[in-house]
């Protein structure tokens, strides 16, 4: 009997693991893949993610910092830079094993199994693998937003609050990209229906992708082909395709003794798709919980806490990011095109700023930004 399994080892699970595991409880992360693995990933890990890490990232993780944004818009191109790192572009495979060590250093077990199916009954969790079967008297699923154990506490996936996302890594020398973008992202909306299209400069290759809403967006290799095309690179490229969820939307993250983690939940930004950070804040409180809570309040307890840290953070971006995508042609020209604007909006990667304060200090503005955008 396990106190906790874990279902998945991204960023969420390894780090729910680690948590539980640094408080003295009997953990095991069972993942499908052998690690390290790929995950079709920005790699952008901002500094608001990054100060949730209680450990330094070596030099092989960390591959660019980023200062800035280079954002366009139809014809429009604006660019803003801080004095200060933004985010880091981090090799997403060496990064989510770099999490999984960590677990096992903290005393977390590890299996390369499957999980079909779980069962919660008399006080226990029973979790099926492809290989065995496991009890346990905590559960946390933090097994993505494509698999489908998720949906035993949350129904299907809906279509209209599901992201789709297509990915490529071009290999390039470092000294073009440095010339091309240093520390910039670069963002391109408009390419792709309720989304964008990105570049980012990574160490040795861009990662370049585009992401949209699922019942929007209609043909995103239609659409990922042309920003390739339109931005100078090869069609001929290997395109990894993933769902992603849209964050914000009001949904259990708990029930009796599973909780949801990180992608699993639904934990994103939706206007910009980020989601380590909320991976890192849940799976971290999903072990504490765990290890801190009588157990009849945990599910209860988790929810209260993954509110309380982000909850409205990830309602804001939600708000944020329909009023863009309803009226871009007002809202992402004016993110395109004042200065103001984009430099307030790319603090919020920093942390810097809230979205609710960005909101708040936004929105008084937008009749003297409409008329300046005309
Ligand atoms: C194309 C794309 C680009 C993105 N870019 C960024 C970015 O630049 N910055 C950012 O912050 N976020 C980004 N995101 C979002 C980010 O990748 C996710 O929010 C993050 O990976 C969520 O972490 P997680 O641990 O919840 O899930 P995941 O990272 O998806 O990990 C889930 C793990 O569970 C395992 N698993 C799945 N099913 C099972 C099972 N049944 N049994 C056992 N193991 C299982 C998987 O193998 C995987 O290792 C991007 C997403 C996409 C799709």
């Amino acid at each position: 009997m396990y106190d906790l399994i874990v279902a998945g080892a991204g960023p969420a699970g390894s780090t729910a693991a680690r948590a539980a595991a640094l408080r003295g409880l009997d953990t095991l992360i069972l993942e499908k893949e052998t690690f390290p693995r790929y995950k079709p990933c920005g790699g952008a890990l901002s500094s608001k993610a990054a100060s949730l890490l209680d450990f330094p990232l070596p030099g092989d993780i960390c591959e660019r910092t980023i200062t800035g944004a280079r954002v366009h818009f139809c014809d429009r191109v604006l660019e803003k830079h801080k004095g200060y790192n933004l985010t880091t572009l981090i090799n997403r495979s060496l990064f989510d094993y770099l999490l999984l060590q960590k677990a096992k250093e903290a005393g977390s077990g590890i299996k390369t199994q499957k999980v079909v199916d779980f069962q919660e009954k008399d006080g226990h969790v029973s979790v099926k693998t492809n290989a065995g079967i496991y009890q346990c008297k905590f559960l946390v699923i933090a097994s993505g937003c494509q698999d489908g154990l998720k949906n035993r506490i949350l129904g299907p996936n809906r279509k209209e609050s599901m992201g789709v996302c297509l990915v490529a890594e071009i290999e390039e020398d470092d000294g073009k990209i440095e010339e091309r973008l240093a520390g910039t992202l670069d963002i391109h909306f408009g390419v792709a229906e309720g989304g964008y299209g990105w570049i980012f400069p990574h160490r040795g290759y861009y990662s370049v992708g585009i992401g949209g809403l699922s019942s929007r967006l209609r043909s995103p290799r239609q659409a990922m082909l042309q920003f390739l095309k339109k931005n100078g690179f090869s069609e001929r490229q290997r395109l990894h395709g993933h769902l992603i969820p849209q964050g914000g939307n009001k949904t259990k993250a708990a029930l009796g003794r599973v909780l949801l983690a990180g992608d699993a939940a639904g934990f994103v930004d939706a206007f910009t798709g980020e989601g380590i950070c909320y991976a890192l804040a849940s799976g971290k409180i999903a072990g504490q919980v765990i290890g801190e809570v009588p157990g009849l309040e945990v599910a209860k307890a988790y929810q209260e806490r993954c509110k309380k840290e982000f909850g409205e953070e990830l309602r804001y971006a939600l708000f944020f990011s329909k009023m863009m995508y309803s009226y871009p042609e007002i809202f992402l020209r004016i993110l395109a095109c004042q200065e103001e604007v984009l430099d307030r909006y790319i603090e919020i990667a920093a942390a810097k700023i809230s979205y609710k304060d960005f909101m708040c200090w936004m929105l008084p503005r937008l009749p003297l930004s409409l008329l300046r955008t005309l």
